[in-house]
């Protein structure tokens, strides 16, 4: 039987922190290799602190744990990429906040941990030059459904398989994808795209070389139908959806 490594390296994203006692706090990290962690930076707020202004909200950082008997303890922390200065502006702010919502609520369980991570990076980066951050919501969720294997079917009738053309279609959440006319569920709550929302949802689901672009922008009843796909499979609904309503409101008022 072998010893488990009391100590390891890996780089992290931090997700929020809460104060421990006088002078600790407890950071939950989006780590590169073990996913999400909950580790002790000791001391962090005393001034003098090693670790102080290192692990600030969605900083990247290439950090040393050891082990601990509950939580790890952060023994090191060199940041790698700080976005904190580049999100003070309320509508960044609060798309960070979202995207990190999502990430953690998805991050219980056991995933493709790097392939998250990757995304987490590529959103940040592309939100600290975004000059629409809430653009970024809607492809990012759907990057992350896709990522994490529920990407929702909208290239043809999840149902069916016939092609959309220049038709409607409907938010089918439990067939995981987008449904012609003739497959769609009949409830009063079912969402319903025009033929041009279901060319904007599957501009948008649609890959970019590299982490989400905020090349398309949603339109309403796309990023309504987005989220939803997001709340059915996490079960619960999220900030992301009250923000969709202010997104809304300046679509109505655009
Ligand atoms: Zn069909």
């Amino acid at each position: 039987m072998s010893t488990p490594q009391r100590s390891y390296k890996t780089a992290g994203i931090v997700l929020r922190a809460r104060n421990l006692g006088e002078a600790d706090k407890i950071f939950t990290i989006f780590t590169l290799e073990n996913g999400k962690v909950d580790a002790v930076g000791k001391g962090v707020r005393r001034p003098k602190s090693l670790l102080a202004g290192r692990l600030e909200f969605v900083t990247e950082a290439s950090l040393s744990l050891h082990r601990g008997r509950s939580l790890d303890v952060i023994t090191s922390a060199e940041i790698l990429v700080e976005h904190w200065r580049a999100i003070v502006e309320p509508d960044a702010f609060a798309t960070a906040h979202v995207i990190v919502e999502l990430i953690d609520a998805f991050s219980e369980r056991e995933y493709a941990m790097p392939d998250v991570y990757a995304l987490l990076r590529g959103v940040l980066r592309a939100l600290s030059t975004s000059t629409d951050p809430a653009a970024l919501v809607p492809r990012f969720q759907l990057r992350l459904l896709g990522t994490l294997g529920y990407a929702p079917e909208s290239d043809a009738c999840v149902r069916c398989n016939e092609a959309f053309d220049d038709r409607a279609a409907w938010a089918d959440l439990e067939a995981g994808g987008l449904a012609c006319e003739r497959c769609r569920p009949h409830r009063a709550d079912v969402l319903a795209l025009g033929p041009s929302d279901v060319a904007n949802f599957r501009g948008l689901a649609a890959w970019g070389e590299n982490g989400v672009r905020p090349a398309t922008r949603a339109t309403i009843a796309a990023a309504r139908a987005v989220d939803a796909f997001v709340t059915w499979q996490l079960g619960k609904r999220t900030k992301s959806s009250r923000m969709l309503d202010e997104l809304t409101y300046r679509g109505a008022s655009a």
